[in-house]
């Protein structure tokens, strides 16, 4: 073997044994609150059980009682090694995460939130400024047609395109970047979008294909084709390749083989949901990360603390080879994609092809 074969597989290896520490360790480096379904938009295509009315409200989880969890971690654990991220629904709906996320930062962690933008103006703002906030994700999926369309509100783009001009204008606001959703609606307009954020400012773009949760059934008409998924991995490769003014990566999303791990973004594929990453969900559920079917609720804070439900629970997301489709136990490709992200695990469409090597015709044994 070459030098640079034994390199390539020295490094295989070593990703490899890193996991399995992972799996043993399951250190907590990003813990979700999903403050609340409620939400202002009503997308084609999200993923979440998200709703427009207030039936759900009353079983969202006071702040104090988040508060206390997050003073519980920071018993067991270094809370500056912890990033806490609110998410929803659209968690700016709820004017007090501002107070959590002050509360948080005051023990240490870094707080984010991830949010449609649509009330992101500039007071609001100012509030997460002032409670501490570091880290913005901005949904924004595509150019005004296709956003606008998938959200199922007219001017959405334009709202969201000043909130971006706003975080781009405040330096103090380095940690933000979009996330986009590719669907059949947009994949065939990502470079004009690219170019558009490139041009406002907007520093990193994770571009992130629609996967079968909630509304984004087969019957959306929305999911991506092999062929379409295909072009997506070439477009986000030769992005990468071919400019320095915006960071455009592929979210996690599972494992894409040898052709394009290493072209679609910084690092391997790797799936921390349940590891590394952990949820308190609106009514007080923990699971791994948010995106992952509500069949691997692991127990509720309202019962128990949720270190003790870490620690002593979460054996599916820490034996994934007890959860993954039959057919990947078998496979070549198990040690580096281990069955995809939790996400593929349990779509709500059966039917979906949840193997991206055999989505794309890669799956070779
Ligand atoms: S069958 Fe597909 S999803 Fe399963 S381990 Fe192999 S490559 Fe991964
Ligand atoms: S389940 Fe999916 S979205 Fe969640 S951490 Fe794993 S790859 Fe990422």
């Amino acid at each position: 073997m070459s030098d640079s074969v034994n390199a390539w597989a020295d490094a295989l290896e070593s990703v490899i044994a890193w996991k399995q520490r992972q799996r043993a360790e399951h250190p907590l480096t990003y813990l979700f609150w999903e403050s609340t379904l409620r939400c202002n938009l009503f997308c084609q295509h999200c993923g979440s059980d998200c709703l427009r009315d207030d039936s759900t409200a009353a079983r969202e989880l006071a702040p104090e009682i988040v508060c206390a969890e997050l003073d519980a971690i920071t018993r067991q654990c270094d809370p500056a090694r912890i990033t806490f991220a609110i998410i929803g629904g659209e968690p700016l709906v709820r004017r007090d995460i501002d107070a959590v996320g002050a509360y948080a930062a005051s023990l240490g962690y870094t707080w984010g939130i991830t949010t449609n933008a649509m009330l992101l103006d500039q007071k609001r703002l100012a509030s997460l400024k002032a409670s501490g906030l570091k880290a913005i994700a901005v949904s924004l999926d595509g150019m005004a047609e296709q956003h606008d369309a998938l959200r199922r509100r007219p001017g959405s783009f334009l709202r969201v395109s000043d909130a971006l001009r706003r975080l781009v204008a405040d330096p103090f606001w380095r940690t933000f970047d979009v996330i986009c959703c590719v669907s059949r609606l947009n994949i065939d307009h990502l470079e004009p979008f690219v170019d558009y954020l490139a041009a406002l400012g907007v520093p990193r773009v994770r571009l992130t294909p629609v996967f079968s949760r909630g509304r984004a059934d087969a019957a959306s008409g929305l999911m991506l084709s092999g062929e379409q998924t295909r072009q997506l991995l070439a477009f986000i490769a030769a992005q990468r390749a071919s400019r320095t003014d915006i960071d455009v990566t592929m979210s996690e999303e599972g494992y894409w083989g040898p052709n394009w791990e290493c072209r679609i973004r910084q690092d391997f594929h790797y799936c921390g949901s349940g590891v590394n990453i952990g949820s308190i969900l609106y009514d007080g559920q923990v699971i791994g990360c948010p995106s992952v079917s509500r069949k691997f609720v692991q127990g509720n804070i309202r019962e128990t603390p949720f270190l003790d439900i870490w620690n002593n629970a979460f054996t599916p997301f820490r034996q994934r080879d007890a959860v993954a489709a039959p057919q990947c136990r078998a496979c070549a490709h198990w040690d580096l994609c281990e069955g995809g992200g939790c996400h593929l695990f349990d779509p709500a469409d059966s039917g979906v092809e949840t193997c991206s090597l055999r989505k794309i015709g890669e799956l070779w044994e």
